[in-house]
């Protein structure tokens, strides 16, 4: 819906994330790539990732 296909939303806050400009915290779900914009927000999204996937 108009996003670029490198900009990410980080699964917490929904923040914006350029993962071409922006050193992004990356982790892998399943074999998906989720994008955090902080450190905190990746481990919170790791510890509990169920309850932040958007189903599609
Ligand atoms: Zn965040």
């Amino acid at each position: 819906m108009g996003m670029k296909m490198f900009e990410k939303e980080c699964p917490i806050c929904g923040t914006k994330i350029d993962t071409l400009n922006v050193s992004p915290f990356v982790t892998d779900i399943k074999g998906e790539k989720y994008y955090s914009c902080r450190p905190e927000h990746m481990r919170e999204f790791e510890k509990n990732p169920e309850k932040y996937i958007k189903k599609k």
